[in-house]
């Protein structure tokens, strides 16, 4: 198999009236395609239900983008039997037979590029760049895992022995289960799916609840790329009933999970248990939740600072794992490091996602209503300088908000929020900043502004999280050049694009022959 070396794909920034003009046009086009209805897919076949889930437009809720079924625990049951049926023929095709399929969906969702986004704006409320970049995200998975898969056909190097042929090959490990958030409705969800298939594995895919019609989507670019029937089955439902039910399952061999903490200590918990009849331990990838921290010292340049902390924490409504809600000042910058952060964050626009504003919508009623209840608690904890309550509107519109003067222990300082909500915490120094920085539960992203040489070496070493980010903004790690994957309770460190990632769904057998 020739194929060029791998490269991300840019973003499009919709800068030219041209590219403008497209995405109008995508977004017309997908409008008028509201409401369809997709059924699951198990074992290549359509099956439909009686209950169904109903996702609707964040930026006006009373319009429905589409229903698909639900499904329940007999339909798992099918899913997890046709997964397990397609395995063998799955497994034993050659590696560049995978990678080709895996290649072709790129190709398909290049193609398709706008259409993907204007459902994204539509599904999830991503303002246009988000949506391109999530898209953009997602071809990288497929590309990207498609070229490293190869790395593995051929084995392991082992040392040779005397009188012995020796080997060790890499094997899949069979049929397992992917449950995605709704966030980064397409990329999460076809990275966390691509992965496991490119070395020869075979999944049952469990998206989120509110980004049913995107994962849809996603099924047909897999069918159209050739996918055999059951390599990859689209089984939508609750993730209290049929997640549950599949991550509990004694023929579930690997959980492929990002999502709460919440839920991904209850799965871990659950996927430990042996269930009757099962005949091996689950392997069990968790990437779970963040409270990231930007910090910025007396020698950073402070227009580059208040620019990538925008970014970072209002980029997709702060709705990202990565986004930076803490945000960690020494005394002597913090006034005029505030007054370039009110004056950027008060300009932000926010209204529908259709519309290409700064900020969209809140993805859903449940999110409105956690942020709104972490707004209360930080107005009790803290100084409200920006915000603080939700706009007016149809959709769950809320506007960037900052706190200063928060406590490192206060709630709005220690909780992941996932809304545009900035914790200010002022600090005495640099060391007390990095103490501050490492001081919760996660450790997912973090960055520091810094001209200072010693500061930078220092955080380097000791600012504790799985992707640190030096002089840059915290969030948009790009497949193959920022791995990604948290510490502590931000998850297993799976380092999703990353060269080591296929590795957690491989098994390695060694294989002796004495002459
Ligand atoms: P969530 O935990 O509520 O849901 C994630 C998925 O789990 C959904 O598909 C849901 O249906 C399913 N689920 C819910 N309960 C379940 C159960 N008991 N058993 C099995 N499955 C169940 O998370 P969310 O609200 O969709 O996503 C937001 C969270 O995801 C945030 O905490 C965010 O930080 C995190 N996240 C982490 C990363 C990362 O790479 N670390 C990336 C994106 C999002």
């Amino acid at each position: 198999m020739t194929v060029e070396p791998f490269r991300n794909q840019p973003v499009e920034t919709f800068a030219t009236p041209e590219a403008q003009a497209a995405m109008r046009h995508a977004l017309r086009e997908v409008r008028a395609r509201f409401g369809g209805h997709y059924p699951l897919i198990i074992g290549g076949a359509r099956v439909d239900t009686p209950r169904r889930l109903v996702s609707t437009n964040p930026s006006n809720p009373s319009e429905v983008v589409g229903t698909t079924a639900q499904a329940g625990a007999a339909e798992a049951e099918a899913a997890l039997e046709a997964a397990w049926k397609a395995f063998p023929s799955w497994s034993a095709l050659s590696q560049e037979a995978r990678s080709r399929a895996l290649l072709k969906a790129a190709a398909i969702l290049k193609e398709r590029r706008r259409e993907f986004e204007a459902w994204m704006v539509y599904e999830i409320g991503k303002n246009w760049v988000e949506a391109s970049a999530d898209v953009a995200e997602a071809i990288d998975f497929l590309e990207y895992y498609a070229r490293q898969a190869i790395r593995y056909a051929a084995g392991a190097p082992v040392y040779p022995y005397p009188n012995e042929d020796n080997e060790s090959i890499y094997l899949p490990l069979g049929a397992g289960v992917v449950i995605a958030p709704w966030n980064f409705p397409l990329a999460i969800l076809t990275g966390m799916t691509a992965g496991p298939l490119a070395v020869g594995n075979t999944v049952v895919v469990k998206p989120a609840e509110d980004t049913v019609v995107l994962a849809a989507k996603l099924f047909e670019v897999l069918e159209a790329a050739g996918l055999p029937p059951g390599v990859a089955n689209f089984l939508p439902g609750l993730g209290e009933e049929v997640g549950a039910y599949l991550v509990a399952h004694p023929r579930t061999r690997f959980i492929n999970f990002t999502g709460s903490l919440e839920v991904g200590l209850k799965i871990g918990e659950a996927a430990a248990r042996l269930a009757p009849g099962q005949r091996w331990i689950k392997r069990v990838f968790l990437e779970l939740g963040g409270k990231d921290a930007i910090i910025v010292d007396e020698s950073a340049d402070l227009a580059a600072a208040a620019a990538g902390i925008i970014q970072s924490a209002y980029g997709f409504q702060g709705q990202k794992c990565s986004a930076c809600s803490r945000l960690i000042v020494v005394e002597p910058v913090y006034e005029p490091l505030m007054e370039q952060l009110l004056e950027r964050a008060s300009r932000l626009t926010v209204g529908p996602a259709e519309e290409n504003p700064d900020l969209g919508p809140l993805a859903s009623a449940q999110q409105a209503e956690t942020v709104g209840s972490y707004l209360k608690v930080g107005q009790e904890e803290a100084r409200l300088r920006l915000g603080g309550e939700r706009l007016e509107g149809a959709g769950f519109f809320f506007p960037p908000t900052i706190f200063d003067r928060v406590d490192p222990e206060a709630r709005i300082a220690q909780e992941e929020i996932f809304g545009p909500v900035l914790s200010v915490i002022t600090v005495p120094d640099f060391n007390t900043a990095l103490e501050v920085a490492n001081g919760t539960r996660y450790g997912l992203t973090g960055g520091v502004y810094s001209r200072n040489r010693d500061h930078l070496e220092k955080a380097r070493r000791e600012f504790h999280v799985g992707n640190l980010y030096l002089n840059r903004k915290i969030t948009g790690a790009l497949v193959g050049v920022q791995p990604f994957g948290g510490f502590n309770l931000s998850g297993t460190d799976t380092k999703a694009g990353g060269p080591d990632y296929l590795l957690n769904f491989l098994q390695m057998k060694s294989i002796t022959e004495r002459w």
